[in-house]
């Protein structure tokens, strides 16, 4: 665990900073916000940024423009952080970078993290990273664009403020963050709530084709190469239908999944708390959090949802 940050991270010339793939708020945020921070910190150091390309509507956060999508890089970095990845394969094309470092530091609050890197600080009870950030930064180096990097990434993880994983912890960050003068309904709205037309016809084509199962217990939905295909849909575009199809009444999971190639599905899965999600997304090589927590599988949604069921229905009957 990390005691003092910028102690662990040193005087270095050269700083590369990642975050997982398909990068969500907490991810984006936490990686320009750290970019942000370190930049205050250190003024003569070169400090990269490499991700798999954000969406557009976190453009409001320094560094955005900066961010190198094509992970290449001759040289060897002083400091590579990981931020917000629960494993080093969820880095992606930054694995090679990250462990070519002369030091490599892992931040993260993935109960499934097992710690990977030089240094790894694993903060299961973290609401998101970004908390974990806003407790180690140093008040002299904050300003408001870290401010609202940090606010941006811990409204996502927590749907703002609204879900179990939030502790006076959280608050106390939040306490910390909007002292600075940024509107925070405007990033809540801009970037949680508001939703494209399309996202909105996907969301109610799930809903309305969603199946409830095991005694209304279990809630699935999906969206099939044919319909992304007609809607011009991305991945982006399906972040929150999970989470509509768990505020279903009586449900304990929730499960959506999209197609990624030819009988090949990315998994979402949110619980209310009785099931561990992401014991069942682990048994699948995914991971995640107890409550929310994903992974890939193989085959039709018939018998991936065959194969999540199976564990689904242990762990209720263990009950
Ligand atoms: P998602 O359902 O994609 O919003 O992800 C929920 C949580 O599970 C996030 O914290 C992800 O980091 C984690 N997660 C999702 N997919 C995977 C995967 N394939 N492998 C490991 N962790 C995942
Ligand atoms: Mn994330
Ligand atoms: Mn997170």
């Amino acid at each position: 665990m990390i005691d003092n940050l910028l102690k662990e991270i040193g005087t270095p010339q050269t700083i590369g900073i990642t975050g997982h793939i398909r990068p969500d708020g907490d991810c984006v945020g936490s990686v320009l916000g750290m970019y942000a921070y370190l930049s205050n910190v250190y003024k003569d150091a070169k400090i990269k940024v490499f991700l798999e390309q954000p969406p557009m509507i976190y453009s409001y956060l320094k560094g955005y423009d900066l961010i190198d999508t094509t992970f290449a890089y001759p040289g060897q970095f002083d400091v590579f952080i990981a931020l917000d990845s629960g494993d080093i394969e969820r880095i992606d094309a930054a694995g090679k970078l990250f462990l070519g470092s002369k030091k490599s530091i892992c931040i993260d609050h993935h109960v499934s993290n097992t710690g990977y890197g030089d240094v790894s600080h694993v903060a299961p009870d973290a609401s998101s990273t970004c908390e974990i950030l806003t407790h180690m930064f140093e008040d002299e180096y904050m300003d408001v664009e870290v401010a609202k990097a940090l606010y941006t990434g811990i409204a996502h993880d927590t749907g703002v403020f609204r879900y179990s994983c939030v502790t006076p912890e959280t608050f106390a960050a939040l306490e910390k963050l909007i002292k600075y003068d940024f509107d925070g309904s405007k990033i809540t709205d801009e970037t949680f709530y508001q939703k494209t037309y399309v996202q909105n016809q996907l969301l109610g084509r799930t809903l309305l084709e969603s199946i409830l199962f095991m005694d209304g217990k279990c809630i699935a939905g999906y969206v099939d190469r044919k319909a992304m295909e007609f809607y011009e849909a991305t991945p982006q575009d399906f972040e929150g239908i999970v989470n509509q199809l768990q505020m279903t009444k009586g449900v304990e999971v929730a499960i959506f999944m999209y197609e990624t190639g030819t009988l090949e599905f990315k998994v979402s899965m949110r619980s209310n708390g009785k099931v561990n999600v992401a014991d069942v997304a682990s048994y699948f090589g995914g991971g995640g959090h107890v409550r929310a927590a994903g992974c890939n599988m193989n085959g039709t949604f018939h018998d991936v949802l065959n194969n999540l069921s199976l564990h689904i229905e242990r762990q209720l009957e263990a009950l």
